[in-house]
């Protein structure tokens, strides 16, 4: 965290910094000073969209994408309310594709998320576009070693 000196080059090229309540500078900030609450209940760990343009521009080579993730499952961990509710459920969604199949399998990412919003319409035009350029396979693509994967989940959870 002491890497950061603030010089604000991260939130510069966020291309998504526009939707968010705090400049992620400013969430390694409040860390660096103690808010912890102040960052776990910012919408902005949230909308980042993980793309990683923070990390490679950071002159310091600090790797806000990764504290972002982090900031996300500490949020989860403490029980802080997350405001943007459907990213949550694209988060958990997202997770499980990768926890069952070792990568993501977007029509299963979909279908849970779908479950878990039960909003069934959303987006719905843009899959036969998605299928036709096989953006979108029917069955998952899993990785050999799945347990490796499995372990590795149940492991950070704390679970044995
Ligand atoms: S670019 Fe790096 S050093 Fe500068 S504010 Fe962002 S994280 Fe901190
Ligand atoms: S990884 Fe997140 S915080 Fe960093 S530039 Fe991309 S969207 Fe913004």
């Amino acid at each position: 965290m002491s890497l950061c000196y603030q010089c604000g080059k991260c939130s510069a090229g966020c291309p998504v910094r526009y939707y968010m309540d705090i400049a992620p500078n400013k969430v390694v900030r409040l860390i660096q000073l103690g808010y912890y609450e102040e960052a776990l209940k910012s919408e902005t760990p949230w909308l980042c969209a993980g793309c990683l343009t923070c990390s490679v521009r950071c002159p310091k080579e600090f790797d806000l994408a990764k504290f972002m993730d982090a900031v996300r499952e500490i949020a989860i961990e403490k029980g802080v309310e997350v405001k943007q509710e459907n990213i949550l459920k694209f988060h958990k969604a997202f997770l499980d594709q990768i926890k069952n199949h070792g990568r993501s399998y977007e029509v299963g990412l979909v279908a849970e998320y779908k479950m878990k919003t039960l909003d069934l319409f959303q987006d719905v035009d843009s899959a036969p576009g998605m299928f036709l350029k096989g953006k979108l396979d029917l069955l998952p693509h899993n990785i050999k070693n799945r347990k490796e994967i499995k372990s590795i989940f149940k492991k950070t959870s704390g679970k044995k």
